[in-house]
């Protein structure tokens, strides 16, 4: 057996995991009350227990407050400026194509899993969106990882996968609108340690429930429990477990269960007439979530005869509803992310308003239950948990600006015994 106390660097960030298992837990969509709420009914005992016996802090995540953004960030360490990704979806200028960013190919960055495995770490990377399985599998199957989605379990083949009989081994594939698309891929983790086929491991979770729920409804409480369960059976394999999560969740109606919406094209094309191009980057496959309104969105200015720059921030900054207008520039500084990839101008809305096209581009029929939403500040905070105590240093750290792309790095290099 290969010496498992190798240390590697990626992107300019070394790693010096402990020898036994290590599993980095994203728990999408899960702000700090969701916490809150099952602990304080006694619904989390594990986690309960890894709090007081470990860390429980906040760190920030990245904006936008969005999946993919935050998961690529968690898994390259860096932020959007530098791995590529500021959304689920771009406006690619060069081509006039509003481009969906799903695919390893849009990574500027190396994930930190092929450089596990190559200093001997078994990588196993699970999540819930088969959309995010391309970009955590980069690089990672050709030198022997495993990477998976709960919701395409069943296809997952040995060359493509690194894995073929999943089913077998965690349970039939579960639908992708549910709780168990989530306890699924931390029962996988659970499997995977067990069965001696991982020890180095991401777990990415589906915000489905969060969406849908608010921390204290019944639901939300039992999915908790079902999640709480799963971490228990990995800290009794032995992990260190930190979790994090890509973003937080808010109600964003109004008093009669409305969504409460600013729609930018509309209002913009109105005062300063067509052809403004309002990216929303929630919008990806599972509309059903949140009708692709969040409360974040890119701005192109139209392509010819376009009014002043100033005069239109100007204008959205007035917007009741819209908090943060920032020119593209300010923007990329600010939230790094990566000019080439953005707009004009960026626009966030407040905790209880998203942001859309105009009324027609939405189906809001979609929303069953009100809206639930994120991608502005109010969802950028989220919990950082760890297993085991913070060494002195990183303890300090975590009273500073933790990021949620710094998880690996806690967990790796931060905790002690
Ligand atoms: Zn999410």
């Amino acid at each position: 057996m290969p010496p498992l106390t190798t240390s590697f660097t990626v992107n300019g960030r070394s790693y010096s995991p402990p020898a036994g298992p290590v599993v980095a837990l994203c728990l999408d969509g899960s702000a700090d009350e969701y916490l809150d709420a099952a602990l304080a009914r006694g619904r989390m005992p594990h986690l309960q227990r890894l709090a007081v016996g470990g860390f429980r802090g906040l760190a920030r995540g990245q904006m936008p407050s969005f999946t993919n953004v935050n998961n690529t960030s968690i898994v390259t360490g860096v932020s959007p400026a530098r791995h590529g990704v500021p959304g689920n979806y771009f406006y690619d200028v060069a081509r006039g194509q509003e481009v969906m960013m799903n695919s390893a190919q849009f990574l500027r960055a190396e994930t930190i899993f092929p450089a596990a495995q190559r200093a001997g770490r078994k990588v196993a990377v699970v999540t819930a969106k088969d959309k995010l399985r391309d970009i955590f599998a980069a690089g990672l199957i050709d030198v022997g990882g495993i990477a998976f989605s709960s919701e395409r379990a069943a296809q997952a083949a040995p060359a493509t996968h690194g894995i073929g009989d999943v089913e077998t081994l965690v349970g039939p594939t579960p639908d992708i609108y549910s709780g168990e698309a989530s306890v699924y891929v931390l029962r996988a983790g659970v499997r995977l340690l067990a069965a001696g086929r991982a020890d180095f491991l991401y777990l990415s979770t589906t915000d489905f429930m969060q969406h849908k729920y608010a921390p204290e409804q019944p639901e939300a409480l039992d999915f908790y429990a079902a999640l709480d369960e799963q971490i228990g059976a990995l800290l009794e394999l032995g992990a260190r477990v930190g979790i994090t999560a890509d973003h937080g969740m808010n109600a964003k109606q109004r008093a009669d269960g409305s969504p409460n919406v600013v729609y930018l094209e509309t209002v913009l094309g109105q005062r300063f007439g067509p052809g403004f191009r309002v990216i929303l980057p929630i919008t990806d496959p599972h509309l059903v979530h949140h009708g692709a309104l969040g409360s974040f969105a890119q701005v192109h200015l139209p392509p010819s005869a376009a009014p002043g720059l100033a005069e239109v921030l100007e204008f959205v900054r007035e917007l009741p509803g819209v908090t943060e207008v920032l020119d593209q520039r300010t923007a990329a500084r600010l939230l790094e992310l990566p000019p080439d990839r953005m707009g004009d101008f960026v626009v966030c809305s407040g905790r209880d308003v998203v942001l859309g096209r105009t009324p027609e581009w939405h189906d809001l029929s979609l929303l069953e239950a009100g809206l639930r939403s994120h991608g502005g500040r109010y969802e950028e905070m989220v919990p950082l948990l760890l297993s085991t105590p913070l060494a002195p240093a990183y303890a300090a750290k975590a009273q500073g600006d933790p990021r949620n792309f710094d998880l690996f790095d806690f967990l790796c290099n931060g905790t002690t015994a």
